[in-house]
């Protein structure tokens, strides 16, 4: 079997060759030009020490040269070239203790997470498969290379990353490692939120999201999101509903595109609802005021997982907002759910909204789907005609009202207010004489 391997990593294994060193494309390079995917990058794996691989390029970045990685640029491409290793004894299911460089390349594959991870390539050798990764690729398999428990004991990040592989490439994960899972998931607690965060994000802008299910099933999202485990075990007993709180959030995520704030949000968006559950005298269930405390979950739970800042609030939002329905005789608050939403987001919530019907039960498919259609239309009048839905577009602004009189200070965020809710009202006042107009009778208690 040959790779096609870049013409770059192709001079660098060559280079490295050529001064007698081996060298051999790695781990998922290989695995995806074998499923005839598109690598994300190309890692390159050697036997020279990173001193002797910066000796031989002439423009090398020290990424992290205490592992054995150089960075190797090559027409503004970087390319991780990393010495032979066998990662010595792990402390805390987290870190090596220490990295021992070798030069035998099968002692480095060895150290590496699972079967399809653990093959090399270079045009000279061929594949070396010293796990059977080939075999899994064709099985569909994700296995642990040598003793699952054993390598999961290691580095216990691994667990969450069985269930990514299985995400992103529709794979199995195989029962012995599976078996392992199970048992070891609680020792996920010992690795760090941002490590655990990297992988749940990949996991859910991944061709199957609903592996999410497999990591619930095998005890680890119980570990880093157990509102996400009390959701897939609560049941909704009303006419909306056909599946649990989890079920619909995994069926929800399907229906939206592979992209990170979109998907978290389908995720968390009624994550509360097991929180703020009613039964009425007929059975009948009830999740009043499920969206703000969703909010305020989704905040907690990216906040724990060290999310950014931007994604927090961003995700805050869209959550708060998902079940917004203004009534459509009602424009005027239409645009004003508008304005708290974000024009430039409402695509997205309207996207939003469809999945979070198309996860629900057939009552009322129809008239619900009907109602998100007539939102879009509403969106797009507000576009087309340019209303102003944001105080920053009112076409009166602060310094007007300061050159008409007002002092600078808060009441000039008062009036701006004032102004934005009669803009809201009737769009056609944002006429910069008109809302002059309106301004001065506004600001005369302030003068
Ligand atoms: P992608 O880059 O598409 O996410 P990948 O397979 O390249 O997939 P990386 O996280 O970039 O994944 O890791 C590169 C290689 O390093 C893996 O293919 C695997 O061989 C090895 N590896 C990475 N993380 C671990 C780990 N925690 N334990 C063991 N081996 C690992
Ligand atoms: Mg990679």
């Amino acid at each position: 079997m040959r790779v096609e391997l870049p013409v770059d990593v192709k001079n660098i294994i060559e280079t490295l060759e050529a001064n007698g060193y081996e060298a051999f494309a790695v781990g998922g390079c290989v695995r995806d030009t074998l499923l005839l995917r598109v690598p994300g990058d190309w890692d390159i794996t050697t036997s020279a020490k990173p001193e002797e691989v910066k000796a031989l390029f002439s423009h090398t970045i020290d990424t992290g040269i205490q592992h054995g990685t150089v960075t190797v640029m090559k027409n503004h491409v970087g390319y991780e070239v990393t010495t032979y290793r066998i990662d010595g004894e792990y402390e805390d299911a987290r870190h090596p203790k220490e990295v021992i460089f070798t030069a035998n390349l099968v002692e480095d594959l060895k150290r590496r997470d699972f079967t399809i991870n653990a093959m090399a390539y270079n045009d000279r050798v061929g594949i070396v498969d010293e796990f059977q990764g080939i075999q899994d690729l064709e099985d569909k398999v994700i296995r642990c290379v040598g003793n699952p428990k054993e390598r999961f004991s290691e580095d216990a990040l691994r667990m969450l990353r069985a269930v990514r592989f299985a995400a992103q490439l529709g794979f199995c994960i195989e029962e012995e490692t599976k078996a392992a899972i199970r048992e070891l998931a609680p020792t996920l607690a010992k690795v760090s939120k941002e490590r655990i965060a990297v992988e749940l994000v990949k996991i859910l802008v991944s061709d199957h999201p609903e592996e999410i299910r497999t990591a619930y099933e095998l005890g680890l999202t119980r570990v880093f999101m157990p509102e996400f485990d009390v959701a897939m075990e609560t049941v909704q007993n009303n006419h909306h509903h056909k599946y649990t709180v989890g079920e619909h959030s995994i069926v929800a995520m399907q229906h939206v595109r592979p992209e990170k704030m979109i998907r978290l949000i389908m995720l968390l968006h009624d994550l509360a609802k097991p929180v703020v559950l009613t039964t009425d005298d007929r059975g009948y269930d009830h999740f009043v005021g499920h969206t703000q405390a969703g909010a305020n979950m989704a905040k907690g739970i990216l906040r724990r997982l060290k999310f950014d800042n931007a994604t927090i609030d961003f995700v805050y939002r869209m959550v708060k907002h998902h079940d917004d329905r203004p009534p459509m005789d009602n424009m005027a608050l239409v645009r004003r759910r508008i304005s708290e939403i974000g024009l430039e987001n409402m695509p997205m919530m309207i996207e939003i909204k469809r999945a979070d019907i198309l996860a629900q039960s057939d009552y009322n498919f129809e008239s619900k789907m009907a109602y998100v259609d007539d939102l879009e239309k509403a969106y797009k009048e507000v576009l087309e005609k340019n209303y102003c839905v944001d105080k920053k577009d009112l076409s009166v602004n602060g310094r007007d009202l300061i050159a008409m009189g007002m002092k600078p200070g808060e009441e000039i965020g008062v009036v701006l207010d004032l102004l934005f809710d009669i803009v809201i009202n009737d769009p056609n006042l944002n006429q910069r004489e008109k809302l002059l107009e309106r301004a001065n009778k506004l600001i005369t208690p302030f003068i």
